[in-house]
């Protein structure tokens, strides 16, 4: 019955980790993980998640049940207002429909593929995507059956965002078209628009009346500050209007849950009617999908944010994660400054989050890994996260050694 089948194409981000397992050279280096690593290059699991659980595990109210289809109700709660900010008017006049789902690829699959089926009829079943973007974003949104277009976004020649391609791209969509934004920390570019772009992007949609779908991968992780990175979100939902849009969260990154699939999707609508039957659809886009969510990882972040002293906990956790990766941009900075290569090497300290977008070519990445056992997306894409001090150096050398043959 099988014999048919072909042999598909290895995920070019999760396919890194098989190469780097593979390779048996001392100095090997993984750069393309998208996890935060210790600067010893070990995983890490929180200190405020490790108590969660550990209160969990002994609490004798605590069962294995059915979740409900919308997943966790405290989380839900927790977690519109984590990005929104607690008290904001969406949640106050019951205007967002959350459910829960399976981290940020779920929130986006279910948000998509509700879009796909309740877009107002006869307007386009559309999504802007930028260029580049998340590999995962065309494939979700195709699957889920909407069409999938690109604005332009990142300038290779400044390594920074093309702001002007980005409007004309955004400025020719049709009216109800779906605009994807990346929160903060663009992945992979590292690249974010400034607050005054923000704000000229807000106006675009408006003018345009494209619908807003933020992918929050980052909150948090990115500067830090849980509220710094909700910026764009917060300005968004603050719109006069009262402004629509759809929000994919993840705690992969941030609480550092990536096995756990927590994550939630809110949909802001005009009203309360609207909210209540919108996550009635929502439901029903779920239930014969996976039925209900897992229940482990949502109730560990709902316990880490409701409680004060794990919240705090989890800030300062956050703080460091943060602070490390930015430790290791600079770090980078001085070893490549130090080894005098030719151009401008500053957008390692002006990118965001945990990835840098080198602009290495296909042939200098293949030759990172061949040569120097340093295992990369071909993309030049390399996460920050897994350098150290000790390997910065390293890193530093063999990239001065691409650049110059
Ligand atoms: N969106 C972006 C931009 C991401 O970088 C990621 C993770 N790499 C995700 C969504 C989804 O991650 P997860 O499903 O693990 O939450």
């Amino acid at each position: 019955t099988w014999e048919h089948v072909q042999q598909a194409p290895p995920d070019p981000i999760i396919g890194v980790n098989d190469s780097y397992r593979a390779d048996t050279d001392p100095r090997k280096l993984n750069l393309g993980v998208g996890a935060y690593r210790t600067e010893e290059g070990k995983p890490y699991v929180l200190r405020a998640v490790r108590e969660a659980e550990a209160a969990l595990a002994a609490d004798p109210a605590a069962n294995k049940e059915y979740l409900p289809i919308a997943g966790l109700p405290e989380f839900n709660r927790l977690s519109r207002e984590l990005a929104l900010g607690p008290g904001h008017a969406a949640i106050r006049d019951g205007r967002v429909a959350t459910v829960q789902a399976l981290s940020g690829t779920g929130a986006l699959r279910v948000g998509a593929e509700f879009l796909a089926q309740h877009l107002p009829p006869g307007q386009p079943r559309v999504v802007y995507v930028p260029n580049p973007t998340w590999g995962n974003h065309k494939t979700i949104f195709g699957k889920a059956g909407m069409q999938v277009r690109e604005y332009r976004y990142f300038d290779a020649k400044t390594r920074g965002l093309d702001f002007a391609g980005m409007c004309a791209d955004i400025g020719a969509a049709p009216p109800g078209a779906v605009l994807l934004l990346h929160a903060c920390a663009h992945n992979p570019t590292g690249v974010d628009p400034s607050p005054d772009q923000w704000r000229q992007l807000l106006a675009l949609t408006q003018e345009k009346r494209l619908l807003p779908f933020f992918d929050s991968a980052y909150q948090g992780f990115a500067s830090g500050d849980l509220d710094a990175d909700a910026a764009s979100v917060r300005l968004f939902a603050s719109a006069p209007g009262p402004q629509e849009m759809v929000l994919a969260q993840s705690f992969a990154k941030n609480m550092g849950l990536y096995g756990e699939r927590a994550g939630a999707l809110s949909v802001v609508c005009r009203s309360k009617d609207v909210a209540g039957r919108v996550e009635s659809q929502l439901k029903l886009v779920i239930r014969p999908m996976y039925s209900n969510p897992p229940m482990h990882g949502a109730a560990i972040a709902a316990r880490v944010m409701a409680d004060p002293r794990l919240n705090a906990l989890w800030k300062e956790e956050l703080a460091g994660m943060a602070n490390r990766i930015k430790a290791m941009r600079q770090a980078l900075y001085g070893q490549l400054v130090a080894r005098q290569l030719p151009g401008d090497w500053s957008f390692v300290l002006k990118q965001i989050g945990m990835f840098s977008y080198t602009g290495l070519s296909k042939a200098q990445c293949e030759a990172l890994t061949r040569k120097w056992h340093i295992h990369l997306t071909m993309d030049g894409r390399i996460s920050m996260a897994g350098l150290s001090a000790a390997s910065c150096p390293y890193l530093a050398e063999a990239i001065a050694d691409v650049v110059a043959t």
